[in-house]
């Protein structure tokens, strides 16, 4: 038997060890914690819905009308109106036929991949894809090919290397850790040619980009008729929890039938399902709120190329500083708190060895202040310096 205390020792002295902080406010872009406000740049609700009173509303009445407890699972009793009535406006929203309802976007992405793969087949993945797209390649028992980080070339390449078995293309729309976007047109083009399927995990994308919100698959929908499966999830943008899939009737009924995570778990609260209804209807009339964030993207870009800061190419509301060392890392996101402003500090096994990075969000709720408030403090810490590390 391993001994845990060593492990978790080992763990503090590489800067590894992972700890919580318990928040005492709502999600917003000022939390308090431990008695303290803080201004923060870290959460992933990008348009302020988590504590929005409309969705707070819905909620409430959704408890009113469904209770609390699903009961069951969605095959047996746990699907409700509410459910039912969600997963209809998704598929509308995002222009498909059906969309289906998971708990998460990490059961969502289990479910897809190992319902439609399993021992024999082959599962292709971007470098950066999120842990649950390569776990899910995993649990599915078949096999992951990872090709580097937006390389269709090199994808194209180990396509053609192996023509046996059901063959599916996962990536990220939006890298949750660097913020750049996928090539969803092209990486279309490929799985046709392929005759692969294409999964677009949309987490960081939907309710912020794409024509009102519909998020990077948007057009790619609109002008084809393929087989593309997109997913995203609710705790984000939507304010709200859970995930969905969309797609063909056939690929929902496959999901139905076959995706174990969908299956074998109690269905969430009809309740936050309700609230996801109407996070929808406040996210098709956000585009002021996602025209002001595209506003504070642009400000804090010039403004952390005017003191030379290492960002990441990222047009998304993740603008992560590339630091290096995990240490470092830590460090700047320690004298940020300081500073009473909250970065979170990523580091491996979350992202590549010797990529450790501050991951800033901006959201919607933010104000040119508070961003430039951000970008003083980056300039007390890091100074003008050149160096790539700050
Ligand atoms: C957050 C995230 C998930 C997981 O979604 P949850 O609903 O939080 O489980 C999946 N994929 C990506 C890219 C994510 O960022």
């Amino acid at each position: 038997m391993q001994n845990l205390a060593t492990e978790l020792t080992e763990r503090k002295r590489l800067q590894l060890y992972r700890s919580r902080q318990t928040l005492e406010s709502p999600q917003g872009v000022l939390v308090r914690i431990e008695g303290r406000e803080y201004l923060s740049f870290c959460s992933n609700d990008y348009l302020g819905l988590a504590n929005h009173p409309q969705l707070i509303e819905a909620f409430k009445q959704g408890a009113d009308r469904f209770g609390v407890g699903s009961g069951a699972a969605h095959l047996v009793t746990g699907h409700s109106y509410a459910h039912q009535a969600l997963e209809e406006d998704l598929a509308e929203f995002v222009g498909r036929p059906r969309a289906l309802l998971f708990s998460t976007g990490y059961m969502a992405n289990l479910g897809v991949i190992s319902a439609l793969t399993g021992r024999g087949d082959l599962v292709y993945e971007d470098r950066l894809n999120h842990a649950s797209l390569i776990d899910a390649a995993q649990i599915s028992n078949s096999r992951l090919v990872r090709y580097p980080h937006l390389d269709l070339a090199r994808l194209t390449t180990k396509l053609a290397a192996q023509t046996r078995g059901q063959r599916l293309i996962a990536s990220d729309g939006v890298f949750s850790m660097d913020g750049d976007c996928a090539p969803v047109a092209e990486l279309a083009q490929v799985a046709e040619q392929a005759d692969a399927w294409l999964l677009i995990d949309d987490a960081h994308g939907f309710g912020v980009l794409g024509r009102d919100g519909r998020g990077c698959c948007a057009e790619q929908i609109a002008a084809s008729s393929n087989e593309l499966i997109l997913m995203a999830t609710l705790g984000k943008a939507c304010g709200t929890f859970g995930a969905f899939v969309a797609g063909s009737e056939d690929l929902v009924e496959t999901l139905i039938q076959q995706a174990r995570t969908f299956i074998y778990t109690t269905a969430p609260p009809p309740a936050v399902a309700w609230a996801s209804r109407r996070a929808l209807q406040l996210v098709r009339e956000a585009q002021p709120l996602r025209d002001h964030l595209d506003k504070l993207i642009e400000r804090f870009r010039i403004g952390a190329g005017q003191l030379s800061l290492p960002l990441l190419p990222s047009t998304t509301p993740i603008q992560p500083l590339l630091v290096g060392d995990s240490g470092e890392a830590l460090r700047l996101s320690k004298a940020l708190s300081e500073h009473g402003i909250l970065v979170t500090a990523i580091r491996p096994p979350t992202v590549p060895a010797g990529t450790a990075r501050l991951r800033i969000t901006l959201s919607a709720q933010h104000t040119h202040e508070q961003v430039d408030r951000l970008l003083d403090s980056l300039q007390d810490l890091c100074g003008v310096s050149r160096n790539a590390a700050c």
